[in-house]
């Protein structure tokens, strides 16, 4: 590859800046410049490519914004190492930008049905003892003294990664964190509106699940997962009869 080409080749002058960003994103995600490696300084990047620092600048500032590079004070700029959380937290602005809440849990939580189901299966057939490990022990913490509606919600989220991780299929990590960091707040709702039900019907659902991992039922695995979603579906509709007949009155 000639780095010198990419970076130098002519560039329109409008939306300089976003185009100058757009050409160092390049060359960090085909890998020309490595996790931890600097960029070159300004001066250099603005005459190289032939335009000013102040352009530089600005486009050093959208891959920040990106997530891509760090700007380190008085020591330069560094390529940051891709993880979930940059993708997720852009997927989830992007939702939240859609401003149709009502529409979005329906929506959110039907994609979130359609991965977990099928997580649930290949983690039966995927999982290794450090898996089951891990599952098991987030179990445990549920079914003891939960302090919290964010202890709740942790040890859910908890053995919803443990069980992501033993599917060995990284894309499903990433396409599920988004999805469940904006059903946070329903797991939250979930556990205010009758916390006993909650734990008790997450506890049942999870170990249900654990056993047909455990089992290596792919099958199994999915029906147990259905009906964990489906409950807590259920769980949902009735806080908002709840919340009507309340207002109601
Ligand atoms: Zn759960």
């Amino acid at each position: 590859m000639n780095r010198d080409g990419t970076l130098e080749s002519p560039l329109r002058r409008d939306r300089l800046y976003e185009q100058v960003a757009d050409r160092l994103q390049a060359l960090i995600l085909d890998e020309s410049l490595l996790a931890g490696e600097q960029l070159p300084s300004e001066r250099e990047l603005a005459d190289r490519m032939g335009v000013s620092r102040t352009v530089i600048r600005e486009a050093t500032r959208v891959l920040s914004v990106r997530g891509l590079v760090e700007v380190k004070a008085g020591s330069g700029t560094y390529v940051k190492e891709l993880t979930s959380s940059v993708a997720s937290s852009h997927i989830g602005m992007l939702l939240q930008a859609r401003q149709a809440p009502e529409r979005d849990f329906d929506d959110l939580a039907r994609v979130r049905s359609a991965l977990e189901v099928e997580i649930a299966a290949l983690a039966a057939e995927n999982a290794e003892a450090q898996d089951i490990a891990e599952m098991e022990a987030v179990i445990e913490l549920m079914a003891g003294e939960i302090a919290s509606t964010e202890e709740f919600v942790e040890y859910d989220v908890g053995f919803h990664t443990a069980l992501v991780v033993a599917t060995k299929n990284e894309v499903f990590a990433l396409m599920l964190a988004p999805i469940t960091d904006l059903l946070v707040e329903l797991r939250r709702e979930l556990y205010r509106y009758d916390s006993a039900a909650s734990v008790h019907g997450a506890l049942t659902h999870h170990r249900r699940i654990l056993a047909a991992v455990k089992a290596g039922d792919a099958d199994g695995a999915r029906n147990a997962m259905r009906n964990h979603l489906d409950q807590a579906g259920n769980l949902e509709h009735a806080r908002q009869i709840h919340a009507i007949s309340e207002t109601g009155e």
